[in-house]
């Protein structure tokens, strides 16, 4: 297996689909790869290529704030997309994109090994939850996949397009805290 590095190092210099063509930075993630917890977007936007760190314009501080109410932030978790450059325009990454990208995430949370996968928004509940999600109704439900916890919020680019859902979230952030409790204090055997 590839260290972390070496996946780095491999995943900056990638070219494996268009996306290459139009981006300023590659987006590999940020926050800290010991984290029992990964939160996964869909992709880069404007601000997160000019920086190649994700989750750093609007909707990135609200993810923050968001964090911030069950007492995390991105020393304590950590946070990758899907694809790892910009879709021109903002768009959804295509289905091929996403399907060269997704090794290099899949080798991320191999060697995180994470107890709790978050998606945020629909693409990446579609891509790593069930191609099915529905995410007006899915989301803050718990899935199990392989030993891990899996759940999905709505994106916080979606929050910020439509405030009202962020009653709607409180609740499922809070579950994400019952639960990275219960892996502090495990139950008794
Ligand atoms: S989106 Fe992923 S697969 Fe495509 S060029 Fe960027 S790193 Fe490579």
């Amino acid at each position: 297996m590839q260290t972390w590095d070496e996946l780095k190092e491999v995943c900056l210099a990638c070219r494996k689909c268009r996306l290459a063509e139009t981006r300023t930075n590659v987006v590999f993630g940020d926050g800290n790869p010991a984290s029992p917890i990964l939160f996964i977007g869909e992709g880069p936007g404007e601000q997160e290529d000019l920086s190649g760190i994700p989750f750093v314009g609007r909707a990135g501080k609200l993810l923050d704030s968001m964090l911030g109410t069950i007492g995390l932030d991105r020393g304590k978790v950590y946070i990758a997309n899907i694809v790892k450059c910009r879709p021109p325009q903002n768009r959804d990454p295509l289905p091929d994109e996403q399907e060269a990208c997704i090794p290099y995430l899949r080798a991320q949370t191999a060697l995180i090994r994470p107890k709790i996968i978050v998606c945020l928004g629909r693409i990446a509940a579609m891509k790593i939850i069930s191609p099915d999600f529905h995410i007006s109704q899915d989301h803050g439900k718990w899935f199990d996949r392989k030993g891990v916890r899996m759940m999905a919020l709505y994106h916080p680019a979606a929050l910020l397009r439509d405030p009202r859902r962020k009653t709607e979230t409180l609740p499922d952030l809070l579950a994400i805290e019952e639960e990275l409790q219960k892996l502090e204090t495990p139950a008794e055997a």
